[in-house]
């Protein structure tokens, strides 16, 4: 642990080791690995632990509480997929993949899963009974569902069927006690008796249904518009007036690991549509897209999803790279599915942005109807081509859409690397027309400076905006937070949310302030205080985040190791 935050504790592994039947790692790669995820920061950890179960957590959170005199804190880590920084930690980093890797049942529309199971393993066990998930990422082939429970996450069904706080019904959380809590929706004399108990989670419920009760005009101003958001704390929900419910998981669900360690989940799940038609558009421009979104949108697709020039440019160029992904897909050979766009693409100018939009049912004439009926509709505009892409051609489509970002991620060159701190802004579609010319204005400011990609859930009005950056310089790290302030108070002007599913972490904790205002931001503050009153999970993140400590750990600043002051 030589350079670590907590040099002169020489004996911190050996003492954890006696406290966890989990693996205790220190060793420099596996350090290395821990120290980053998707995001542009890099944060080396003291300790990797892999817990062995729930009983290892739970000894691990009475550790860090007996060791108040240093700084030490847990922080769960699922695939470290996050684009946000919410896995990384200079203190102990919890690795969930190792043991936490089981289905535990898969029932007649729900499934019961440890948190560390990635999500290609978890579908292949609900589609056995004709079962989905249907808040699924494009890193669907990357990532856990207790990282999806972590960040809110959500993918291209969300559309049609929301985020991952909806398919959550129960979780059990280790939290700050040091116990195991199995959290579900209570109704309204069930929560009466839980305040009145006097146990630890007996006074979590009492302070925060009062909590929300003295501050729901508050709570109920700000909860965002959007039809997607991953940022903040879920407040708005957890009292479901209409239903009379009240449910602690919506803050669990997308608070990044900051206010306890989830060792179980309980997915509600759907039975897929069987039928599927795929209308492509492409534009030359974005000075329609407004416009053609809201036309599509009325014909109620599924998913709709969007992708770029920049993305298809690079995807040609790594082609081979998608080749594990069409084998997954049982389809073609990816030279066969690619070529044939890429020799017509060679000859003509490349569409601006490309729009994907799936319809689909249980019929096929009620798919193809409603592919052809949008398709039908978009005639009246020019200067942009459309078609019903032929049954069996769409995995192309999907594959460019899932995996360009990630193929950008290891292949932008020895200098270049791919930079997400823009790259989640979502508004209401209504909003788009004024709102993406204002946009188009704000980054053309930066065309000469930097490249970007851009893909997203247009149909959400969510849009990955991914730049292209040298990290080593000065000069390009600090057009971050330049640019962020410019895009995320023009999101803000339109009532939109600066992340829709990629969350606060470290790269937009420090704008939440301006997101919600003080107020808001006090009531998160005020429950994280409620469920971890001695800081001991993930710190730094979401209503804990300061833009210094993120800007002194933003990759390639070079600074990766921090002198930290011993608490007392
Ligand atoms: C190529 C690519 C594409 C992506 N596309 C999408 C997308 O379409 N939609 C989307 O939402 N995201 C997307 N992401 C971001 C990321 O993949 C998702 O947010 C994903 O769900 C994170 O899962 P993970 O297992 O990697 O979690 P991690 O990155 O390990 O963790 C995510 C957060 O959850 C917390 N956490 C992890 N495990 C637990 C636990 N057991 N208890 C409590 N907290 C926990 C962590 O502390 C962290 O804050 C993409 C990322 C990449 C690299």
């Amino acid at each position: 642990m030589a350079d670590s935050l907590y040099d002169g504790l020489m004996d911190l592994k050996t003492q954890i080791q006696k406290v966890v039947r989990g693996d205790v790692i220190d060793t420099p790669d596996v350090l290395d690995t821990f120290s980053k995820d998707a995001s542009i920061f890099v944060v080396r950890p003291a300790l990797v632990i892999a817990p062995k179960d729930s009983e290892d957590i739970q000894a691990l959170v009475q550790f860090v509480d007996d060791h108040q005199e240093i700084d030490l804190s847990l922080t769960p880590r699922s695939a470290g997929t996050c684009m946000s920084g919410g896995p990384l930690s200079e203190s102990l980093v919890l690795d969930m993949t190792k043991y936490f890797d089981k289905v535990i049942k898969v029932g007649e529309d729900y499934a019961i899963t440890e948190p560390g199971v990635y999500y290609r393993n978890f579908e292949k066990e609900t589609l056995k009974k004709n079962l989905l998930l249907p808040c699924y990422t494009s890193s669907r082939e990357l990532n856990t569902v207790g990282g999806m429970v972590g960040n809110n996450s959500a993918g291209e069904k969300t559309l049609s069927y929301g985020q991952t706080e909806r398919w959550v019904k129960e979780l059990k959380v280790v939290l700050s006690d040091g116990e195991e809590h199995t959290i579900k929706p209570l109704t309204k004399r069930e929560l009466e008796a839980k305040v009145k108990d006097r146990s630890f989670e007996g006074k979590l419920y009492k302070q925060v249904s009062g909590l929300i009760e003295r501050n729901w005009e508050l709570i109920q101003k700000h909860r965002p518009l959007t039809s997607k958001n991953s940022t903040g704390l879920y407040l708005w929900n957890v009292w479901d007036a209409q239903r009379q419910v009240f449910d602690l998981n919506k803050l669990i669900v997308g608070s990044q690991g900051t206010l306890g360690i989830v060792t179980e989940i309980k997915f509600q799940l759907v039975k897929p549509k069987t039928q599927k038609a795929m209308l492509e558009v492409e534009l030359g421009s974005l000075d329609q897209l407004d416009k053609v979104v809201l036309d599509v949108l009325q014909f109620k697709p599924e998913s709709f999803e969007c992708f770029d020039d920049q993305t298809i440019k690079f995807s040609y160029r790594f082609i081979p790279d998608f080749k594990e992904d069409f084998k997954k897909h049982n389809s073609d050979p990816v030279q066969l599915k690619l070529l044939p766009g890429f020799m017509r693409d060679l000859f003509r100018k490349l569409p601006k942005i490309v729009l994907i939009a799936e319809f689909t049912g249980d019929s096929v004439e009620e798919v193809t109807n409603q592919a052809e009926a949008a398709h039908e509709s978009l005639k009246k505009f020019s200067k942009i081509t459309t078609r019903v892409v032929p049954a069996g051609d769409s995995d192309k489509y999907w594959i460019l859409r899932r995996d360009s970002f990630n193929i950008l991620r290891h292949h932008s060159g020895k200098t270049l690397r791919t930079a997400p701190f823009i790259d989640d802004i979502v508004v209401q579609v209504e909003k788009l027309p004024l709102f993406l010319p204002r946009l188009q204005k704000v980054m053309a400011q930066y065309r000469k400076k930097i490249i970007y990609t851009i893909a997203g859930h247009i149909g959400n009005g969510n849009f990955h905006i991914i730049p292209l950056m040298d990290m080593h310089k000065k000069e390009m790290r600090d057009l971050i937070p330049e640019i962020q302030e410019k895009v995320f108070s023009l999101v803000f002007e339109f009532g939109g949310s600066m992340a829709a599913e990629h969350n606060d972490g470290l790269v937009r904790g420090a704008y939440l302030e301006k997101m919600y205002g003080a107020e808001m931001l006090n009531l998160f503050k005020a429950v994280k205080k409620i469920f971890d009153p001695k800081g001991i999970f993930n710190p730094h993140k979401k209503m804990n985040a300061t833009h210094e400590y993120s800007q002194a750990h933003l990759s390639g600043s070079g600074i990766t190791v921090k002198d930290y002051a011993r608490k007392g």
